[in-house]
């Protein structure tokens, strides 16, 4: 798994799955600056402009400085353009026409003349929130609920609807009336106010301090449901910590055994310490951060040091990022990654921009193109998806695009780029859904925390009790709890959390018994895992010029366009001199054979064919690292994608936990914000307050007489469900997925059986099918060849409410959610 090069006696060799190699010797010619193209996540729409309002994390200014190396000839080259990056729309025109409806819940304190009859104009409703202190007037407040609803947006939170966690937390007791509008409009108003000072702990008292007093129960379940699942007074601010400390030593509500000291594996087990578990986090590796690896890099005399981040690097989109809070919280400015990106031929010469304009362009379209395809056939494609690299290439061909080489190697950069932004080659993604994520896309610019990601996860490990060079080799679990094995010892606890990459789950190197769901076994198989390589190179000084982050360098051979096609400078962060240049798509593979020593050399080359003609000498590299993140044994490669023939839907059953005792987060569990390292923080959070849920159904019986929660999601009562059925006949009644038009999409039945003598005497079971077979149960003729039809022809298994399986549970919450909907 190690590939190690002769290394001179300076440099040092790196555990794991990377290469520390020396540097050869040998003088050359002087540089010039470099410019930059696109970034990962993030390829097909215009770049919109920055927007300040949404939590944004306060940037650094970017200057370039650290050790100056011989000054650069001016040489004369066309400017690269500025680079348009793809993003997803943020939702500010759905806010304002939200905002409008939304009440607001003003406060009783006694307002000037001015101000109360500014409120009074606004008081459609029964109450209202505090800010009005300041004495706003209407268009001020519904300006401030604009900008909390912004908050809450930029974090992960829908406009107008409760999210599946708040409707599993019962926030509410009804979902979709007022009681709901006014919930949301704390909710966000409490976010915000954490938000504005993330160093402090925002207690109750302070927020009841601007509501009025009979919303205390609105704010009392936001303020729980925002603490318990970590979305305010989470990090590593002292202030934070002192609480967290004092809170943890209260409560006992049992132990939990945390699998992986990666992102995910460690913000949940602070989490779960904090709400009162017991915990011990067991690690193969001899350190944290997992696939988020910050290495220091020197040459033997120290004077020239630099953080490389090998693994996880850009925080991509910096809007309620909980990365850019851990930032902050430890006074570190972020480095906008600016947006410039001049491209270079094989010999070195700037591209043309009107030829890089226009390729851009129609690489553009082609995915346009793809997705109209796709929307047209939307239906067909759960059964015939084709992978994005054959849809791409047919449309090239159907419309002649990009047929001159140079154009045509243009194209290869951008392919590669998005090969980059998905760890695989296109030929593997699934054309239907290899970008489900888009919609949730942070905003924001994309940003290089200073010194290394390795900050954050130092931070995050302190005082957690992790024992490391435990590598988990089996699992095992039961009604009594659960037994892990690593390190040739035995570790008992109620439940365990598996926060492994999913190449290690593929492996199978983790022996769970009894074996996971064949659902969950599917969704492994299915969903890909890929792979992005790295040459870290640190330099006596930056001889590229500080002014830009990215440089791409394009390859003649298409197989090969991945290689060294993008390349980081680190020089505003890394405290030194770094270069990093990225291995993507087949060329990634290809080169965890071959040596590392080959390929600095020709890297080397890629930047003395750019620097040389330009009378800047490139200097000897002071120390280097490749990367091999495929045949690293505790990842088996870099991070997620929708493979062919997976769906986003994939992402959630490997978040399903397994018989209330084995649960699972990482960024593979993460629908919404996979392959990040953000999506990896989330779902330790999401976990952690999973964990609690199961945990509290268990230690508290319900009250006699008490109505008992319906699903083992603790969910409301199906019943309001069936109030409008989409389907009723006999004793039977349907309700179908709202999201899907698919007749094979699921559907949930009811049935009621007598239970006893009187006509009144009935109980309900339920079914999961096929929206096609509700269709052809309400076509037969009586109730008893349906009941034949079900238990033959379908074999559908009647159960009670709680015991649904997870699909049937996840469709009452889809359902409720759109119910939720404000119409
Ligand atoms: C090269 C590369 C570049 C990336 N670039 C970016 C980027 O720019 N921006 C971004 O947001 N994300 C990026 N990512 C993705 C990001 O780093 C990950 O999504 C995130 O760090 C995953 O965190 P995790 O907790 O899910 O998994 P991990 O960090 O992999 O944590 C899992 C932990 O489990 C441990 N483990 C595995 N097997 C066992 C076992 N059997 N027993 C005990 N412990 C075990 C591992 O050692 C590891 O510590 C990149 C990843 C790579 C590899």
């Amino acid at each position: 798994m190690e590939t190690t090069a002769p290394l001179p006696e300076s440099t040092t060799t790196i555990p794991e799955s990377t290469s520390t190699i020396p540097i050869p010797t040998e003088g050359d010619a002087p540089p010039d600056p470099v410019a930059s193209h696109a970034d990962p996540k993030s390829s097909s729409e215009p770049m919109e402009t920055n927007d300040s309002t949404t939590g944004a994390e306060p940037l650094e200014t970017n200057d370039s400085g650290n050790n100056p190396g011989p000054e650069p000839p001016a040489q004369p080259e066309p400017q690269p353009r500025k680079r348009r990056r793809r993003r997803k729309k943020i939702f500010t025109d759905m806010i304002s026409s939200t905002a409008s409806r939304l009440r607001v819940l003003r406060p009783h304190t006694k307002p000037s003349a001015a101000s109360a009859s500014a409120a009074d104009e606004d008081d459609d409703a029964d109450a209202l929130t505090g800010y009005l202190r300041k004495r706003r007037g209407p268009s001020d407040l519904s300006k401030e609920v604009d900008i909390e609803a912004l908050i809450a947006i930029s974090v992960g939170f829908p406009v107008d609807t409760l999210t599946e966690e708040e409707i599993e937390a019962n926030v509410v007791p009804q979902i979709g009336g007022s009681e709901q509008a006014n919930y949301i409009i704390v909710r966000n108003h409490i976010l915000a106010r954490w938000r504005s000072n993330v160093a402090v702990w925002l207690t109750r008292d302070q927020v009841l301090e601007s509501i009025r007093a009979e919303h205390k129960n609105l704010v009392n379940s936001a303020y729980n449901f925002l603490l318990h699942y970590g979305y305010i007074n989470f990090g590593i601010a002292s202030a934070i910590r002192d609480v967290k400390n004092k809170s943890s030593d209260e409560l006992q509500l049992g132990s939990v055994i945390v699998i992986g000291a990666g992102l995910s594996g460690l913000v949940a087990a602070r989490q779960l310490i904090f709400l009162g578990f017991k915990v011990v986090v067991l690690e193969g590796r001899a350190r944290p951060g997992g696939r988020v690896r910050t290495k220091r890099m020197s040459g033997s005399d120290e004077s020239v040091v630099g953080a490389a981040d090998l693994g996880g690097s850009v925080l991509t989109g910096i809007n309620g990022n909980p990365l850019g809070v851990l930032a902050r919280q430890l006074g570190l400015p972020l480095h906008k990654v600016r947006d410039i990106c001049p491209l270079y031929l094989p010999n070195g010469r700037m591209v043309n921009s009107d030829v890089d304009s226009k390729v851009e362009s129609s690489f553009n379209k082609l995915l346009d193109r793809v997705c109209k395809l796709r929307q047209g056939i939307m239906e067909e494609i759960r059964s015939v998806d084709i992978s994005l690299g054959t849809a791409l290439e047919a449309f090239r061909h159907v419309y002649n695009v990009a047929e001159e080489p140079l154009e045509r190697m243009l194209l290869d950069w951008h392919l590669a780029n998005l090969e980059y932004a998905n760890a695989t080659l296109l030929s593997n993604l699934s054309m239907a859904f290899w970008d489900q994520d888009d919609p949730y896309e942070m905003g924001g610019d994309h940003c290089f925390i200073p010194g290394g990601n390795g900050r954050l996860v130092r931070a995050l490990a302190e005082d957690l009790p992790i024992f490391y060079e435990r590598p988990v080799t089996s699992v095992r679990y039961g009604s009594d709890g659960v037994m892990v094995y690593a390190g040739g010892q035995e570790y008992q606890g109620d439940m365990v959390l598996c926060t492994v990459p999913l190449g290690v789950l593929k492996r199978g190197t983790i022996d769970f018994e009894p074996e996971l769901p064949q659902r969950k076994m599917d969704a492994i198989d299915r969903l890909g895992f890929g792979l992005l390589n790295k040459v870290a190179i640190l330099f006596p000084y930056d001889f590229w010029g500080g002014e830009i982050d990215t440089f791409g360098h394009l390859t003649e051979d298409p197989s090969m366009r991945g290689e060294y096609f993008l390349f980081y400078s680190y020089c505003a962060v890394a405290g030194g001199p770094l270069l990093i240049a990225l291995v993507a798509g087949e060329a990634a593979v290809k080169f965890e054979k071959s040596s590392a020593v080959e390929s600095v050399n020709k890297v080397l080359d890629i930047l003395k064919s750019i620097f040389s003609p330009k009378g800047i000498a490139v200097p000897d590299p002071i120390q280097a690292v490749c990367t091999r993140w495929g045949q690293d044994q505790f990842s088996y490669g870099s991070y997620s994608y929708v493979a062919v023939g997976a769906s986003g839907d994939d992402y959630d059953i490997l978040a399903e936990s397994v018989a209330d005792r084995v649960f699972f987060a990482g960024e593979a569990t993460n629908k919404q914000y996979p392959a990040t390292m953000h999506g990896a923080f989330l779902s330790g959070m999401r976990e952690a307050a999973h964990i609690m849920r199961v945990t509290r159904r268990r230690l508290v019986p319900p009250a006699p007489g008490a109505r008992v929660n319906t699903t083992n999601h603790e969910s409301n009562s199906v019943d309001p469900l069936f109030e409008t059925p989409d389907l009723a006949f006999g004793c039977f009644a349907v309700v179908i997925d709202p999201q899907s038009t698919d007749m094979e999409s699921d559907a949930l039945l009811r049935v009621a059986v007598r239970s006893g003598n009187s006509d009144s005497d009935y109980i309900h079971l339920y079914g999961l099918l096929q929206r096609k077979q509700a269709v052809e149960l309400n076509g037969l003729e009586d109730d008893v060849k349906r009941m034949e039809m079900l238990a033959h022809g379908f074999r559908t298994r009647l159960v009670g409410i709680s015991s649904l399986c997870n699909a049937a549970e996840s469709l009452i919450r889809r359902i409720k959610a759109v119910k939720s909907t404000p119409n």
